[in-house]
């Protein structure tokens, strides 16, 4: 297959390996960013692309935020990440091929990449790869792995919105803390009861309607998924997909915290100054939402799974954040540029 590969200065990858399944016929991605750390660790995403390319883009600019996500997270990991490409034909191939098939291109890495779930894709699904490949975490409970990440993840969200609301307005509270919640999906849901829980008020909003009942039983009130990103409120919360906060979208922002789940959040690495220099603090994407990862990684330690040495270790997600404002105030930089700088001290280190 020919590929029309993206720009060269997004390809600093170790290795990019893209398959068609025997099984599904649908193209398969994974690549592997960077193993400096440690073998590289990243979620399978099963999504329908317009394009080639537009899967390829997905799996490079992740891969790479997972090493970021892991070096700042202090974790022996690399950064990788699994592309299923749907393409919609009919009939559709079985789930099972086209998870089979995407083990085969994790199993032809040797290691290199391992494996976990992300949107699209389940812990029941690890389970269908694992009998290809034994290079998967995220596998249920009963058998040993550390099941959904998707509690520690929103764990991790709600330790940065605390921290991030302690520099903002004084205290970690969330008592009587407005926060719009956008994105209802695994993480978005546990997320706004946590943030409830500890008394702060939810706004919430998903583009499927299906959500809704949910989110208002629990006491969220819901709102338009045109409004969100304008609300006024402390914290605004993006849990859905990436890419929602750019150019045109920031002078939009009403809250003076935004602080979620979705990975890549800013369009580009520049919005991060427009942030800055708007005075909204960020909580950069790729430490706030690494509850997930930190849990996985006790899954893969010496000693095996323990959920409360995972809770543990996500609970110190706030003291990373901390010192990453703190260090960008020093330099007069904005949170990503201290988080990346935090990243390459480490890669650098251990390279
Ligand atoms: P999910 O697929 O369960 O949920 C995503 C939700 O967002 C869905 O309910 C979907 O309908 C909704 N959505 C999609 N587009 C939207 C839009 N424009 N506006 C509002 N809602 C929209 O996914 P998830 O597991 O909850 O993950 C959410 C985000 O967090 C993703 O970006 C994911 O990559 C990231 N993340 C998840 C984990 C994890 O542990 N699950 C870990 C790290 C990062």
């Amino acid at each position: 297959m020919r590929l029309i590969a993206p720009s060269p200065a997004t390809l600093d990858h170790e290795e990019v390996l893209v398959r068609r399944g025997t099984r599904s016929g649908l193209f398969t991605v994974v690549a592997v960013h960077s193993t400096v750390l440690g073998p590289a660790l990243g979620g399978c995403r099963m999504w329908h692309y317009d394009d080639a390319r537009a899967a390829l883009r997905d799996a490079l600019r992740l891969s790479r935020a997972m090493t970021f996500k892991s070096a700042v997270a202090g974790l022996p990991l690399g950064g990788g990440k699994g592309v299923i490409m749907l393409d919609g034909r009919e009939p559709p191939p079985s789930r099972e091929a086209v998870l089979l098939d995407f083990a085969d291109t994790v199993e032809a890495l040797g290691g290199h990449y391992i494996t976990a779930e992300d949107v699209g894709t389940s812990a029941k699904d690890m389970q269908v790869i694992a009998q290809a490949t034994g290079h998967v975490t995220g596998l249920s409970r009963r058998r040993g792995g550390s099941g959904d990440p998707s509690p520690f993840t929103a764990l991790g969200v709600r330790a940065a919105i605390g921290a991030c609301c302690e520099r903002v307005f004084g205290t970690a509270s969330l008592k009587g803390r407005t926060i719009c919640v956008s994105g209802l999906g695994h993480v978005g849901m546990r997320l706004a009861r946590d943030l409830m829980r500890a008394g702060a008020r939810v706004l919430a909003t998903d583009i499927d309607p299906a959500k809704r009942a949910g989110a208002t039983a629990a006491g969220a009130r819901w709102i338009a998924t045109g409004k969100a990103l304008g609300a006024a409120v402390d914290v605004f919360a993006p849990c859905a997909l990436g890419g929602v906060i750019d150019q045109e979208t920031v002078p939009l922002l009403q809250a003076p915290v935004v602080a979620g789940a979705a990975n890549n959040q800013l369009a580009d690495d520049a919005v991060a100054g427009l942030l800055r220099a708007r005075g909204i603090l960020w909580a950069p994407d790729f430490v706030a939402n690494a509850g997930g990862i930190i849990n996985i990684a006790v899954e893969l330690e010496p000693a095996g799974y323990d959920p409360a040495r995972a809770r543990a270790r996500v609970g110190e997600l706030g003291d990373t954040l901390r010192g990453i404002f703190a260090a960008a105030d020093t330099a007069g930089t904005s949170p990503l540029d201290a988080a990346m700088e935090l990243a390459r001290r480490r890669l650098a280190a251990a390279a």
